[in-house]
């Protein structure tokens, strides 16, 4: 039976590579929602919009088209803003930087969950992101939480950046991921919070490998 797997949690707890790496093992549709968000900043940063104006985000979101497409030649998905490949870009410090200011605003979360909602029950579909268990679907058949120790999260993403060309310091990532937790965690619109029916899963001292095996045999049960 085709199912939906909500994997939420912190920012860099490996929730994408595990996402990615169940969906390929089951044969599931991956969505990543968390490049929906990043993408609507970058176009708010393209276009100078205003945050702090209702009128402005709404007439900038009406522009915005967000997909997904397989890429035949490199096997990877690219996140595909207004038709441009933008999966680099929008992995760039200077959008994570935003993102959590741009996914606080009621407007962006209501249009982007939508969306969601209709990328999701086509068939078996495996989606990471913040508040997928909680909001965008509360009925997921499984749900997972996923944390890690903060300076776990902050070598992990230093690595990903280092590999992508980005050198940035330690310290710098372990206050962005502490700024984004914040305010992910405190925001009134779905805040970032452990579903009551989510199984939390620590990742501190995992692999990949053994994080991806963790999902798929509570999917099994
Ligand atoms: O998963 P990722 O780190 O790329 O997400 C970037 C940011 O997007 C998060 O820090 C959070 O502010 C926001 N986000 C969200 N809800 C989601 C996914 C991401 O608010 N479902």
């Amino acid at each position: 039976p085709k199912i939906v797997i909500a994997i939420d949690g912190y920012s860099s707890c490996g929730k994408s590579t595990t996402a990615k790496a169940v969906a390929a093992r089951l044969g599931y549709g991956y969505i990543d929602t968390g490049a929906m968000y990043r993408a609507v900043s970058l176009f708010f940063i393209q276009e100078r919009v205003l945050l702090s104006s209702q009128r402005d985000v709404v007439l900038a979101l009406e522009r915005i088209h967000i997909a997904f497409k397989h890429n035949s030649r490199t096997g990877k998905n690219e996140t595909c803003l207004n038709g441009l490949n933008v999966e680099e870009e929008i992995r760039k410090m200077y959008i994570s930087n935003i993102v959590s200011e741009v996914s606080a605003i009621p407007e962006v979360r209501w249009a982007l969950v939508a969306q969601q909602q209709k990328m999701g029950r086509r068939r078996g579909v495996v989606m990471d992101g913040r508040d997928i268990g909680t909001k965008v679907f509360p009925d997921a058949e499984v749900k997972v939480f996923m944390t890690a120790d903060t300076y776990t999260r902050a070598r992990r993403r230093q690595q990903e950046l280092l590999e992508k060309g980005e050198m940035v310091n330690l310290e710098e990532i372990i206050q962005n991921l502490e700024k984004r937790d914040l305010i992910d965690t405190t925001r009134a619109e779905s805040p970032l919070v452990q579903a009551p029916d989510a199984e939390l899963l620590d990742t501190s001292h995992m692999a990949i490998e053994e994080q991806v095996d963790w999902v798929i045999e509570l999917a099994d049960r």
